[in-house]
């Protein structure tokens, strides 16, 4: 099977929250120019439509008649009614003043009267039109609207108007237009607060977005590494604030983790039956305290112990009763612990007893204690009318960080050893 890539959640998380937005964001913003675009185009195109027919009627109302076309001596002359308006642009003059508007009259495709001026200030008489709208307005006889008609060295929308006489035919037309610019410049504005708000609102919600998934990642990518960090061993480490400092799913998963440090401590540390450390464990705190004394000078005393005719107890009340009289002791030892140190099985029915900075002979008093609390155990087994008690043999040295660790637990076990050929019950020391 084809391994499938590793992708990282660091990349993936922040991407997934990211893109969807600005995607989001792109299509608003496209939408709603293209329908911008399109509104003010409508909105031009009537206002063109407008000025051209108010032009027309005004020209109908001040010169009544026909517009009419002659040539005399090859100069063109053309009419309106009786008037001849070749050269008169009182009334496309005022309303260009009025509307902001070019215009044109036209004849055929011939500009005969504008307002258009060429940059020497020049009127543009005599310019013509595109193909396009010759055949549109002047063949076909329709109004037009184009948006992008170049004029002298300009772009306009312009409206074409064509002028009909009574015998059904097209003289010429009226065009109204304005610059390109204009409507570009009216798209904008109306777009502009449009995509700033739509700017800022996907920036806001990027930026949460973004920082949000980012944590996410980071705290996914933490726990992980607590994780890999018990897989090897590691179970004094708390995951990292940016796991435990959450109030979610992750932090849940965080706090799984400090109880599995926790469960495995125990396992590791741990004897099963009587919940006291084990010997591995005994062996390296034993150390550690052993370490401490080195380069701080404290001294503490190592007892050895071990149940009297255990062998005795299992025989008469059997195994089961056997591990409760380990459990009853075991609890009576660590109750009688006082100050730094501590108890652990050692094996089988051997306990070792460690007081931490004490002296021999406060150590030999806490053990005395201890022993008095075993002897004191009552512990009852229903088949039986008296309850068991036990005893135990007791083996003390004290020392220092100059001593061995082998060679201490040595000497503590050959006094056991003593204790146990001298009768038992009892504590050898110095
Ligand atoms: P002594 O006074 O000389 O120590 O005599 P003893 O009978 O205690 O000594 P011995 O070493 O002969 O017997 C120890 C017994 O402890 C043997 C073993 O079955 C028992 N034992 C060791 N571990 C456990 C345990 O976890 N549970 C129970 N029930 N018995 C255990
Ligand atoms: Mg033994
Ligand atoms: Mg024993």
């Amino acid at each position: 099977m084809e391994k499938k890539a590793r992708s990282s959640i660091y990349k993936t998380i922040p991407a997934m929250a990211i893109v969807p937005l600005m995607l989001f964001g792109i299509l608003v913003l496209s939408i709603c120019s293209v329908r911008f675009n399109k509104v003010m185009h409508e909105k031009v195109e009537d206002e063109l439509k407008n000025i051209a027919s108010s032009v027309a009627a005004t020209y109908d109302t001040v010169f009544p008649g026909e517009y009419r076309y002659e040539t005399s001596d090859n100069i063109a002359f053309y009419y309106k009614g009786d008037e001849e308006i070749t050269g008169n642009f009182t009334i496309i003059d005022s309303q260009k003043e009025a509307t902001g508007a070019e215009i044109s009259i036209f004849y055929k495709d011939v500009r005969m009267i504008t307002t258009i001026k060429d940059s020497e200030g020049q009127r543009l008489i005599g310019s013509g039109v595109s193909t396009v709208v010759c055949k549109d307005v002047l063949e076909q006889k329709t109004p037009g609207f184009y948006d992008s008609v170049e004029i002298g060295n300009n772009t306009y929308c312009a409206y074409y108007m064509p002028l009909l006489t009574e015998n059904g035919g097209c003289i010429g037309m009226i065009a109204v237009a304005k610059p390109a610019e204009v409507i570009k410049d009216l798209v904008f504005k109306a777009i502009a607060p449009i995509i700033a708000v739509t700017v800022i609102a996907m920036l806001v919600a990027g930026i949460i977005s973004f920082r949000y998934a980012k944590n996410l990642a980071v705290a996914i990518g933490n726990l992980q590494q607590a994780l890999s960090n018990v897989a090897k061993g590691e179970l004094s480490k708390e995951p990292h604030y940016t796991v435990m400092g959450r109030n979610d799913e992750i932090s849940d998963m965080g706090r799984s983790v400090v109880a599995m440090q926790k469960s495995l401590h125990v396992l590791i540390e741990r004897d099963a039956l009587t919940e006291l450390y084990n010997r591995r464990c005994a062996n390296q705190r034993l150390k550690k305290i052993m370490k401490k004394a080195e380069t701080t000078g404290t001294r503490f005393c190592v007892g050895l112990g071990d149940i009297d005719f255990f062998k005795k107890v299992n025989d008469t009340y059997g195994h089961e009763m056997g591990d409760k009289v380990l459990i009853a002791v075991s609890k009576a030892m660590k109750a009688s612990m006082t100050g730094s140190g501590f108890v652990a099985r050692w094996g089988g029915e051997e306990f070792l007893v460690v007081f931490d900075e004490t002296e021999y002979d406060a150590g030999m008093a806490k053990l005395k204690i201890m022993l008095e609390n075993i002897r004191a155990l009552r512990i009852p087994d229903e088949r039986f009318e008296m309850p068991i008690q036990v005893t135990m043999t007791f083996g003390i040295v004290a020392g220092g960080g100059e001593d061995d660790m082998d060679h201490l637990l040595r000497a503590a076990d050959e006094r056991l050893y003593q204790g146990k050929s001298e009768g038992r019950n009892r504590i050898i020391g110095e």
